[in-house]
């Protein structure tokens, strides 16, 4: 797993989590909410969550949350909703860093990034490990 803020790939700032998968692993949605930007070529896509979270600190936010390296499964398309914990494709080893592009990781591996709305329009970025419960 590679950390929040970790510098890696030469990026000075890291601001989201890599998890380390099996080849093709299933991935699945943190939030319940709405499939947009998916990228097949970078196989990014985001969720914005469709009902207010409560994080472990505080209750109610709007999450939207960005996923990288992660295949969309077949008959998912952006604009779809899809529930909390539903499987939303499978891990791939895309590796982006922006100097190494279409080059391949060694490990499959998904990156997870997560925006937080404290007032309903923007978003800030958050430690993704707020969304995971121990
Ligand atoms: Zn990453």
């Amino acid at each position: 797993m590679h950390g929040w803020n970790q510098e890696h790939c030469s990026i000075n700032q890291h601001n989201g989590l890599d998890i380390i998968r099996n080849s093709g692993s299933s991935v699945y949605a943190m939030v319940s909410g709405k499939i947009t930007d998916y990228d097949p070529d970078t196989h990014s896509l985001t969720i914005i969550s469709s009902k207010k979270v409560d994080l472990w600190y505080d209750k109610e936010r709007k999450v939207k949350i960005l996923y990288s390296n992660v295949k969309l499964k077949s008959g998912l398309n952006n604009g779809d909703i899809v529930s909390a914990g539903e499987k939303i494709g499978t891990s791939t080893s895309d590796r982006n860093c922006f100097t190494t592009k279409n080059e391949k990781a060694v490990y499959d591996y998904v990156h997870v990034q997560v925006y937080i709305s404290y007032d309903w329009n923007s978003y800030e970025m958050a430690d993704p490990r707020l969304l995971i419960n121990y």
